[in-house]
């Protein structure tokens, strides 16, 4: 891991139309103000309850989502201003892994037509060189023998081989940036720390740096370096994922890991419980914290007036909450 950034973001907000069949009548603020960075060669995860907004985060970073203000940096350039054609060749730097590997791969296609796309749409490598690049994915999957498998059709994998196959797909042009959207979410617990561990090969081999988007702290605590929460469309807490599990100090992430009492120590970080109550609409987001309907620590007339701003808590601990505005190092 570096601290040099790959990806950045800078109070980044995405928003998009609620219409009803009169016109827009309101806005979901899906992202509101994030700032992210991601090194190179880091993992960073994203986690949050379900609707906080980190597929379509994931999806900006990747360029496919239309800001509404703010910024994007990919290795220096600005996402948010380039066409759609600099934008298609940026992309060719970058991947994504979707969670659903049922869905997410084209069943009238081989397994072999499947990795070969992402070369043939950006017109990369002869039909020669463009078999030896899918045959060599397949084998760094670990799908082996490759030609065997490259001759398959999705239905007549298994769910594991089928996300191989899409984290083939997603590593043929040799992105430095990928995303990977709640990629484990589907897989037998056994195979989920294949995949994971084939994530760790792909990274140490190539220099991949990944966003780990998730809502499984157990599976961030093994993969990621560093770990961003989640919360209503902004970031409340970011730090190294061990300082951040150990010690969580936004009341949010306590929230995440304390309310789960599993006596399995696997288990120990799933977020199968969540805190008391439910995430806020966000078209209409509370004002002030987003999370004080739902916070033990909620300050009358502070927390319901204010947005807390992101406070820096230490060497590399982050907090958007005013419990830490007494200990803040550097603004
Ligand atoms: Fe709770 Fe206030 Fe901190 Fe928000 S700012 S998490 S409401 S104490």
């Amino acid at each position: 891991m570096t601290t040099e950034s790959l990806v950045r973001t800078e109070e980044l907000r995405i928003y998009f139309p609620v219409r009803k069949f009169f016109g827009t009548v309101g806005e979901v603020k899906a992202v509101d103000g994030v700032n992210l960075s991601i090194g190179r060669k880091e993992t960073v995860a994203l986690v949050g309850e379900s609707g906080c907004g980190k597929t379509t985060l994931g999806r900006a970073l990747l360029g496919l989502v239309k800001p509404k203000s703010g910024k994007i940096f990919f290795d220096g350039t600005d996402l948010t201003i380039l066409s759609e054609r600099e934008l298609k060749l940026m992309r060719r730097r970058m991947g994504v892994v979707f969670q659903d590997p049922y869905a997410s791969l084209n069943p009238s296609f081989t397994v072999y037509r499947i990795v070969e796309e992402p070369l043939v749409v950006n017109k990369i490598g002869s039909k020669e060189e463009r078999r030896e690049m899918v045959l060599k994915a397949l084998e760094e999957v670990k799908l082996n023998p490759a030609e065997f498998f490259a001759s398959k059709y999705p239905h007549m994998l298994s769910g594991g081989q089928r996300q191989r196959v899409a984290i083939a797909r997603a590593i043929i042009t040799k992105p430095e940036f990928v995303v990977t959207d709640e990629p484990v979410s589907m897989l037998d617990a056994s195979i989920r720390v294949e995949i994971l561990l084939l994530f760790r090969e792909i990274q140490k081999k190539h220099g991949v740096s990944f966003l780990y988007i998730t809502h499984d702290l157990a599976t961030a605590k093994y993969f990621s370096d560093r770990i961003a929460i989640m919360y209503a469309g902004r970031i409340v807490e970011t730090g190294p994922t061990k300082a951040v599990l150990s010690e969580p100090l936004h009341p949010y992430t306590q929230a995440l890991i304390d309310a789960i009492p599993d006596p399995d120590p696997s288990n120990r970080f799933v977020m199968r419980k969540i805190p008391p109550g439910q995430p806020p609409s966000l078209v209409n987001p509370p004002k002030g914290c987003r999370f004080h309907p739902r916070c033990p620590f909620f300050m009358q007339g502070k927390c319901d007036v204010l947005e807390p701003p992101m406070y820096r808590v230490g060497v590399e601990r982050f907090s958007a909450c005013f419990l830490h505005e007494e200990k803040v190092t550097i603004k």
